[in-house]
């Protein structure tokens, strides 16, 4: 079992936790060696038994409160902890480009940067995708791939914000 809740005692995890990779393989979720890269093959893994994990968001959240900055935490690699926090930290700046938004001003210019963001934001608003699509001039695929990221951005925000401290790890 991966020891993934070696901070249990700073952590409020309950006993009944039974986190996807109890049963797995430690070193799936590692590089090889210290600081070394993480081989394709394990990342694919890792994501795999982290998909259907319960305590997902419980563990992004670790991850973010000790810097991790090694291994597969929370379904995501260290480069994808690190887009995330600079996603999350984006995700502050959007207010007045969301407003002119919904208010139906045609916005200037979305930075690709802050697409799933703002994607994300609409959706929940009650956008659809095609509306979402047309706004910001670009096809409905890239929408829906827009959305998938801001899932993960908004998450990994939230982690941030139980965490503790906004702009973390
Ligand atoms: S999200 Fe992945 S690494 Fe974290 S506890 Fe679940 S299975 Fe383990």
């Amino acid at each position: 079992m991966r020891d993934v809740f070696r901070t249990a005692g700073r952590w409020p995890v309950p006993p009944t936790t039974k986190p996807a990779c109890r049963d797995a393989e430690p070193g799936l979720f590692h590089p090889d060696r210290p600081g070394g890269p993480l081989p394709p093959d394990k990342v694919t893994a890792a994501k795999a038994v982290c998909r259907r994990c319960p305590v997902l968001s419980d563990c992004l959240t670790l991850a973010v409160r000790f810097r991790e900055t090694e291994g597969i935490w929370g379904g995501t690699t260290p480069k994808e902890r690190r887009w995330l926090r600079v996603q999350a930290d984006r995700m502050h700046t959007l207010g007045p480009l969301l407003q002119r938004l919904r208010t139906g001003e045609a916005p200037v210019h979305v930075d690709p940067l802050d697409r799933p963001a703002v994607v994300h934001r609409l959706i929940a608003g009650g956008w659809d995708v095609n509306r979402i699509a047309a706004t910001l001039a670009v096809s409905p695929a890239a929408v829906r791939t827009a959305h998938r990221r801001g899932v993960l951005v908004a998450s990994y925000a939230e982690a941030l914000k139980r965490a503790g401290s906004p702009r973390a790890a």
